[in-house]
């Protein structure tokens, strides 16, 4: 049997609980979730949850900014308690960066964002325990923070819920039939779904996922590990979150006395089905040296744990927010290379902008299509090193 819908989103990460949430405030009635495992399997349920708004690009630095006014927020607009902790934010940059890393700022205090540049002064009063090196650069985001990704995520599944939407969990699509003129069908298992609208937002999957109507685009799986630190309190109490583009890390504090830390620099390729989730004792120790160089007290801590997980990486690090040239109410939502999370709200929106105007309003997404890798018009982030999460 053959059940028709006004929208089907393909995958329950954070991208599709956010979507489906905003779809169903929008007006569409009848939508549906198709998701092969739970809810935050795939790469949400691993995400580190930082949140900043420090980004080279126009439209990295609005969606930041959109979704932080919701994570700020999230009980009174969407419903649920997603562990937002406003840390503040702190962003290093070397002395050979000044004229790009104040650039940035610039752009981002237009976009409306509370972001600064402060002294070493300011720094040393916000976060003693940071070590700070001549020359260096520090924005301060007051706002910025962290939240729960996997609790982010089942708030928007809750919500959408309770609008009316269906989620079928352990549903794995297993094909797509496209049609030019009607509804497009999805297919699992035990069913068949039909929708004018169809959403892909399987995280790492989504690569190999998309071979299957022949469209191919550069979406790389790739692995990251993240530290857990457990600090000595009377000497670190706490300190804010930060991105360290000298030490090529960044780092938050996580519930009473951990220091969660991952590196930017390292991914490297993976089979989502078939990827090591451990850590390597070897890699944390370099990590973990990198991060003593800017909180030297905690070179005496714990290793407590550690685990990988998987970024969806394109070519310029930017995501996928586009409906697919040529076929009409088929829609990518992927690619966002390791710093989705902070997205997700304003995705959501963008997304649902998409689907049910044609058009997204609330941050121009131009920049996201995906035909910009065969044209050849990537994004330009301005700095020459990355830390990103
Ligand atoms: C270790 C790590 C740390 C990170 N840290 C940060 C951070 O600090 N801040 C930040 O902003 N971002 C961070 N990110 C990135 C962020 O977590 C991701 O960008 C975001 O979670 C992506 O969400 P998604 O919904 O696109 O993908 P996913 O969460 O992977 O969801 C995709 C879903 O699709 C499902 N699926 C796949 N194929 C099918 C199918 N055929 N049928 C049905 N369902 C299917 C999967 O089971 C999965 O649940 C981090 C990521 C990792 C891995």
């Amino acid at each position: 049997m053959t059940e028709t819908c006004d929208a089907i989103i393909i995958g329950g990460g954070v991208m599709g609980a956010s979507i489906i949430s905003n779809l169903s405030s929008s007006g569409l009635t009848k939508t549906i979730l198709l998701e092969k495992s739970t809810i935050g399997a795939g790469s949400t349920g691993r995400s580190s949850g930082a949140i900043r708004m420090h980004y080279s690009t126009k439209v990295n630095a609005s969606l930041a900014h959109e979704s932080l006014k919701v994570f700020a927020n999230f009980s009174d607009l969407v419903g649920g308690d997603v562990g937002f902790v406003r840390t503040g934010y702190m962003v290093f940059a070397p002395s050979e960066a000044s004229q790009v890393f104040r650039e940035n700022i610039s752009m981002q205090q237009d976009v409306g964002i509370s972001t600064k540049e402060i002294d070493h002064k300011e720094a040393a009063e916000l976060a003693p325990v940071f070590k700070i090196s001549e020359g260096e650069h520090i924005a301060w985001e007051d706002d910025s923070g962290h939240a729960d990704p996997s609790a982010t995520a089942l708030a928007y599944i809750n919500h959408a819920r309770a609008n009316g939407a269906t989620i079928h969990l352990e549903t794995p699509v297993t094909d797509i039939k496209i049609s030019e003129s009607g509804p497009h069908q999805v297919i699992t298992e035990k069913a068949c779904f039909e929708s004018e609208n169809v959403i892909i937002a399987t995280g790492p999957w989504t690569g190999e996922f998309l071979k299957k109507i022949d469209v191919s685009l550069p979406l790389l799986p790739t692995r990251h590990e993240v530290f857990l630190i457990k600090r000595n309190l009377n000497k670190i109490p706490t300190h804010p979150g930060g991105g360290d583009m000298a030490n090529l890390i960044y780092f938050r504090p996580e519930g009473h006395d951990l220091t969660l830390v991952g590196n930017g620099n390292h991914e490297e390729t993976a089979n989502p089905d078939s990827y090591n989730q451990k850590y390597n004792l070897s890699y944390a120790a370099d990590v973990w040296t990198r991060l003593t160089k800017r909180i030297p007290s905690i070179a005496d801590a714990e290793l407590f744990t550690g685990y990988s997980g998987l970024y969806t990486s394109t070519p310029d690090l930017h995501p996928i927010i586009d409906s697919v040239d040529g076929i009409n109410g088929l829609f990518v939502c992927s690619g966002f290379s390791g710093h989705g999370f902070k997205l997700a709200p304003a995705v959501g929106t963008v997304m649902a902008e998409l689907v049910t105007q044609g058009k997204a309003s609330t941050v121009d997404i131009e920049p996201l299509k995906m035909n910009r890798f065969a044209d050849g018009k990537l994004n330009t982030t301005k700095y020459s090193f990355k830390v990103i999460a």
